[in-house]
């Protein structure tokens, strides 16, 4: 799809004017960029957010992807909090958030038809029914107001509508970016920069390694005018006629999880996380629009189907698709420690883990690229092999890793150091007082080999 480039022009040197210096650049305003900022700008720094759309939130609001999961451990044990919760918390008072009270937190059929239409279910674990978990099912609108509430409660300094374009290095430091805007080319200086864009646009133009992965992408959509009562009451009460229609409906949409339509907090509005489109490159711009074309087509699709053949989805119409193309991975750093699938898969603990996501543990080395002192990134493009990224990359843990970049970020201002001398179990402390989990402690059923750890 993408024609080799066989031509190049020059550009000239330029006088960029500089809008913004800041303590603390973060460069994404998505789930762990977010998190970033308001975690350091409460640890006292003064905080700068770049992001390149109007709304904030990234693949939690653009992306309509909504439901938050991989937040609990065996024993219901939930191993997300800090930010996380209080997020929650915000969602639910706005009436964007639902999620099942602790009581219904259970492996039943009678749960399971109660929850597991809201997506509030373990999907890790096989067989039926799957437990039900604390799972949270939001609104995207929500999303966005409780972004823009928190920012501006931590005093946060924001630039929307900035592209991050180029990384100022000198030395093993990056003193600033240069983003672009409607207005020309904007300087941006800061002591500290925390690289949440999700693509590792930072870090990667600074010079840091890196590693290029794919995983199926999607536009994600939302149904409105859907009876999901009927429709449920069909699936259950003619389990075999469902299932017959069910399947031919995944065949028509070409590709989605275990159950491909999910109710919201919005009463007859349905989260279809669908289709699954393998084989395209979610930085390309080629890859992308062929992949819009593909996405819309796939979708109206299924909508003619369901409402021709599924109870309950008889007066459903397209309420639109995601903002933003649902990217799942890109570019991942390969920076002081990379997480391996065997760590996540085997719930390795490191004497240096900050956060937690599930049941596994990140240790604070794989927020690090290599060689530079003043750049910490957190989300999606961690240090990670692709294969691990993929059990490890959904919304919570990545606030979390937001959370503890915020945290060290400040406790590298107040000493002057590297970010990669700052004391660890100083980090793990604060992110305790600020209700996180930073998995300094290792559950139950964690792996434990590390030196430190014996
Ligand atoms: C289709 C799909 C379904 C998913 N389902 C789930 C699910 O059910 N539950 C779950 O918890 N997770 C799910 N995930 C995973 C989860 O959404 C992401 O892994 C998570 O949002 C990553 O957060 P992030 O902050 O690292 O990155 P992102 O959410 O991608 O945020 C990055 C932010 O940086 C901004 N940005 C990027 N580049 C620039 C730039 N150059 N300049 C300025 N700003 C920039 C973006 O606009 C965005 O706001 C899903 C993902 C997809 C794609």
């Amino acid at each position: 799809m993408t024609d080799p480039i066989k031509e190049y022009v020059t550009t000239h040197a330029e006088q960029v004017p500089v809008v913004s210096d800041a303590d603390v650049l973060v460069i994404g305003a998505g789930p762990a960029g977010l998190s970033a900022a308001v975690s350091a700008a409460r640890n006292g720094a003064k905080v700068t957010l770049v992001e390149r759309y109007h709304h904030l939130g990234g693949m939690a609001s653009g992306g309509m992807v909504l439901v938050l999961d991989d937040m609990v451990n065996e024993g219901n044990e939930v191993t997300t909090t800090g930010i996380v919760s209080e997020f929650i918390d915000r969602l639910e008072r706005q009436g964007g958030a639902v999620y099942p009270p602790s009581e219904d937190c259970l492996t039943n059929w009678e749960m399971w038809q109660k929850w597991s239409r809201w997506g509030c279910i373990d999907f890790r674990k096989q067989g039926m029914p799957q437990p039900i978990v604390h799972s949270v099912a939001f609104d995207p609108d929500a999303w966005k107001r409780v972004s823009l509430d928190l920012v501006r409660d931590a005093d946060i300094e924001l630039r929307t509508h900035s592209w991050f374009s180029e990384a100022l290095v000198e030395d093993n430091l990056v003193t600033g970016v240069i983003v672009q805007t409607k207005l020309g080319r904007q300087a941006i200086r800061a002591k500290m920069v925390v690289d949440a864009s999700g693509d590792l646009d930072v870090a990667s133009s600074a010079g840091a390694s890196f590693i290029t992965g794919q995983f199926i992408v999607t536009t994600v959509f939302r149904l409105m005018d859907v009876d999901t009562a009927r429709a449920e009451a069909f699936e259950y009460e003619n389990p075999e006629e469902f299932k017959k229609l069910d399947r031919q409906a995944r065949r028509v949409i070409g590709g989605a999880w275990g159950m491909w339509w999910l109710k919201t907090p919005l009463p007859g509005v349905v989260w279809c996380n669908c289709p699954h489109m393998p084989g395209y490159d979610g930085m390309s711009p080629e890859h992308m629009v062929e992949a819009e074309f593909e996405g819309r087509g796939r979708m109206m699709g299924l909508l003619e189907f369901a409402r021709k053949n599924i109870p309950g989805f008889e007066n459903a119409k397209m309420l639109g698709a995601a903002e933003q193309m649902g990217i799942r991975q890109t570019r991942m750093l390969q920076g002081e420690y990379v997480v391996t699938k065997d760590d996540v898969a085997s719930r390795r603990h490191f004497a240096d883990s900050v956060c937690r996501g599930r049941d596994y543990y990140t240790p604070y080395r794989a927020l690090l690229p290599k060689g530079i002192d003043n750049l910490i990134v957190a989300g999606r493009h961690y240090s990670v092999e692709s294969e691990a990224q993929k059990q490890s990359r959904e919304i919570p843990p990545c606030m979390s890793q937001g959370e503890a970049a915020g945290v060290a970020v400040a406790k590298a201002l107040d000493a002057n150091c590297a970010l990669r001398d700052v004391d660890v179990k100083a980090i793990q402390k604060q992110m305790r007082a600020q209700g996180a989990d930073p998995g300094d402690v290792p559950s139950a059923n964690a792996l434990i080999e590390d030196p430190v750890d014996a």
